[in-house]
Parts: structure tokens; sequence; C-alpha cells
């Protein structure tokens, strides 16, 4: 290490490459240094001194090490062969060497000035309206109406809460969400979509590995860093982010138990302030708290909250609650009425929920609560085929590529979604269903240039025929035998 790297930074230096040709030039980045060793940005601590491998260190600090140094009796002008008052070639401590080092990662995107902080963050005008995002997602999201018209207004309403000012005492409520539905029915799918068109930065977390405070798994502020990384590190943009937490009827509260539960319910109490809107202290790129991560604060007032979740015996709870009121008074009707019906969740309301063991202070603050359908065979089919991204379109494009038109029988594709629908698992079942008998295909296709072009039919995917090829030649491009043991191959047994 050469006394160069321990210069301060002039104007000079920005315009002239670096001198380790690691350090990036400052004007190119947003970004701010944070001292590695009490962790306060540039802007609070002045200045820093940058030394290779990304290290920055304000002049505080250094000084301190020096005045410590000295104060244990140590001159660097004792050194022999040392010039008094002249830094010495030395290198103490290698920083880099340190475990958990991640320097670039550990940057904060500079806070603009509050001054000059006219605009607004959010533009209302830019916001699309509610029937505009449910077009939106409509081209990826398949089925699920009512929960996407809910959605539309709920993060439209969201938005316009963020832009709007509360001069006149009207502070719009914020609208946190509870979804409800089954498994693979496409809850983080669509919250992932709404993120992806609105442009804001989205954390997606699994309520079961959060933990009170002190406890082993992350804690509940996790999720906030996790945002604060999807967002680059840059503060505002964080504050402005979803937040989706997964699987949260993982953290009800236990029924029929006198113990006092640490897992379920002290998480839900945990995380009521988050929720509401609270300046939590997170780490900046790392999602624990250690000496060496450099903190900061992120204001969750204005991140939108969607907790989503199975809620498996939920259904009973509705069903019980249902077949009470319509066996009471006037209305009474027969008592198993609701026994056979299949979208009892749709019916569900925030008591059940309640029942089923969530808090009631939780509960009030997710406001707007959504349901979603179990997929059904015909809505499995059209997953198969109408998303932009839709998993045939997919491989189309891939058999596409060695000049082989793949079809699909419409029959296959209900035989291919009744299979998905034993798996249990929604619509997430699907690909693994076709890759099972799109393997054979995918490998024995390309060996024969021939094939111009394959439909699947019910009898393959069922496994009790082949699929139908067409050579080229019927295809009007000069026809030839397919060959033997391609034709064995595709036949299943
Ligand atoms: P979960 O409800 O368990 O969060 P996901 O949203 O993760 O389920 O769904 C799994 C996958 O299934 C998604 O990645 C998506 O490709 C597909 N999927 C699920 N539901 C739909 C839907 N309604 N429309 C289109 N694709 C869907």
């Amino acid at each position: 290490m050469s006394e160069n790297d321990y210069r301060e930074i002039t104007e000079e230096d920005r315009d002239k490459p670096s001198v380790t040709g690691q350090d990036e030039k400052r004007e190119e980045t947003e970004y701010e240094d944070i001292c590695y060793i009490c962790r306060r940005p540039e802007h609070v601590a002045g200045r820093m001194i940058r030394i290779p491998n990304h290290i920055s260190i304000c002049q505080d600090c250094l000084q301190k090490t020096f005045d410590s140094m000295n104060g244990a009796g140590f001159s660097m002008d004792d050194l022999p062969g040392m010039t008094p008052g002249k830094m010495p070639g030395i290198s103490m401590i290698n920083l880099s060497d340190l475990p958990g080092f991640m320097a670039d990662r550990q940057k904060l995107k500079k806070k603009k000035p509050k001054e000059k902080k006219t605009a607004p963050a959010i533009d209302i005008a830019k916001i699309p309206a509610p029937h505009k995002i449910k077009a939106s997602l409509d081209e990826y999201v398949v089925g699920q109406e009512h929960a996407k018209k809910v959605m539309s207004v709920a993060v439209y309403n969201h938005y316009k809460r963020i832009a709007a000012d509360v001069k006149d005492g009207v502070e719009i409520e914020k609208s946190n969400m509870l979804m409800i539905g089954p498994t693979g029915c496409g809850k983080t799918y669509l919250v992932r979509t709404l993120a992806g068109l609105l442009d804001v930065p989205l954390a997606i977390t699994d309520a079961t590995s959060l933990t009170e405070a002190g406890y082993i798994g992350d804690d509940i502020e996790s999720v906030v860093s996790k945002l604060l990384a999807a967002a680059d590190n840059d503060v505002e943009r964080a504050e402005h982010g979803i937040i989706f937490i997964d699987e949260i009827d993982k953290i009800a509260k236990k029924r029929n138990t006198s113990q006092r539960d640490v897992s379920g319910e002290s998480v839900q109490q945990g995380m009521l302030k988050l929720l509401e809107g609270a300046e939590v202290e997170v780490p900046v790129g790392a999602s624990s708290k250690n000496a060496m991560v450099p903190m900061t604060m992120v204001n969750t007032r204005n991140i939108l909250f969607i907790c989503g979740g199975a809620f498996p015996e939920l259904e009973e709870i509705v069903k019980e609650r249902l077949n009470k009121e319509s066996s009471i008074g006037f209305r009474a009707r027969l008592r198993d009425e609701h026994d056979k019906d299949e979208n009892l969740l749709l019916k569900a309301a925030v008591e059940d929920v309640r029942k089923f063991g969530m808090i009631p202070e939780f509960l009030g603050r997710l406001p707007v609560m959504v349901t979603m359908e179990a997929l059904t065979e015909g809505t499995l089919v059209r997953i198969l085929k109408e998303p932009k991204n839709a998993i045939l379109k997919q491989y189309v494009k891939l058999l596409a590529m060695d000049e082989v038109r793949l079809e699909f029988d419409e029959d296959a594709l209900y035989a291919i979604a009744a299979q998905a629908k034993e798996k249990k698992v929604g619509a997430r079942a699907l690909r693994a269903v076709i890759e099972e008998f799109m393997l054979d295909i995918m490998y024995e296709i390309p060996k024969d240039d021939n094939i111009g072009m394959v439909t699947i039919t019910k009898d393959y995917v069922e496994k009790k025929g082949g699929p139908v090829i067409a050579m080229r030649g019927s295809l009007g491009i000069g026809q030839k035998e397919m060959q033997p043991e391609t034709a064995a191959a595709l036949v299943s047994p």
C-alpha cells in the first residue's frame, strides 16, 4: 500500500482514472460511501479517504486509529528508516480479508437534498387508472377476475394516498392487503406482475422464516432490508415499494392451546408497527444486523404490505358459521346446505380469519381482504396457452428454432390440466406434467431433420399412444420416412 492510497480525493482526482484501477470515479455513481469503521454515510461523516477494495474511512476514524497507535507508545517515526512526519509504507490490516465484507452492496444511494425536493415522489398523473392496471394484469394472470379488480383499485388508491397532501386534515387510510387462496392459484404471481407493471421495488418473504427479535431466524425488520436491496439501496424508492409476505397463515395463533405461543402471535404483534408505518433501522446489503454492516433508516409508512396465505382450514370455519347462520330464524334452511359449496373461501369474512388465529390488531392493519379461487381445469388450460409467456408458447418457440411446428390437441390440454389438478399444487404442477412428456420430444425430434410438425395428442399425454408426427414432405417440403428409431422412441408403451 503506498502513500497515495491515504490521500484525500481532490477535484483533480475525479477526472483521473483510479489509482488502483478498482475504484470507480466518484461522479459516475449515485451512491455515497459509508465509513467502514463508524458506518456513517458521507453526508454525515464528511469526505472519505478511500483505500483499495472499495473501502472508505472517514477522517475522524482514521485520525482515531492513528491516535490510538500513538497512544500505545507506537510511533511511526520510531521505525528504522522512517523519515519523521511521513506515512509509513506498511499495511496494518487488510480490511478486505475480513469475513462478510461486501463493499459494493453496502453503499447507500445518496439522498437528494431536501430543499430541492419540489416534485412529489409519486406523480399521480403517471399512476395508471384501475381499469388500465387490470387490463395489464389480464395479459399475464388468467382468471381471478375479482382479485385483479380489488387489487387494481387498492394499489391505485395506495399510490394516490402517497401523492395526496394532508393539509386539509383528511388522511387516506393505508390499503394493505390480505390475500387468501389455495397454493399455486397465482398469489405471488399476481403481486410480482403488479410490481413489475408499476415499476416499484418488490420484496417477497416467507412468514415462516420470521421470528421475534432475539430468536433464531430473520427478525421482522429484515423484510424492509430485502426491499431496500430490491431498490438498489435507494431509500426513497424502497419507501414506495411493495412487500409481499407469503404463508401468513403459518403465523396464526395456535388454536386450542393455553401455552404462550412464541412463533405465531408474537410475530404478528411484532409486525404491527411495520404495517402501520414506522421508522425502522435496517442493515444495508445484508439481512441481519451485525457490527460490520452499515445501517440506515427506512420509513414504512408508504410501503404497501400484501400478506398472502392458503389458510387451509378456513373453509371449515366459514362453513360452520354459514351453517349456524342459516339454521337460525325464518331463513332456516338445511344444516348441511354449505357442505358441497366449492368456493366457500370466497365467502370468508374477517371474523373467520380471526377465528383461524390472526389477531384483530393485525387484521385491522390489512383493511383490504381478497379471496382467490381454486383453479379449475378450464382455467388451467387457459393458463397453458393464454398468458404472454404461456408455457405452450415457450415450447412452440423452442421447437420453432429447430424448424419444427408444435401443436397441441385441445383434449390433450385438458388431459394435462387433469393430471396437474391431481397434484393439488395449482398451476405450479403444469410445468412438471408437460416437462415429463416433452422431454422425449425435445430429445428425439432434433435427431431427425425430416420431421416438420409434431402434434401432442390426448393419448400421448395419458401414455396410451404416441404424438402425431408429420414429415416435411407432407407439409410440402419433400417427403421422407421418419427414422424407425425416432418413431419407436416417441410411442409410449
Ligand atoms: P401461490 O398462489 O402459491 O403464490 P404462485 O403465484 O407462485 O402461487 O403460482 C405459481 C405459478 O403458477 C406462477 O409462477 C404462474 O406461472 C402460474 N400461475 C398461477 N396462477 C396463475 C394464473 N391465474 N394465471 C397465470 N399463471 C398462473
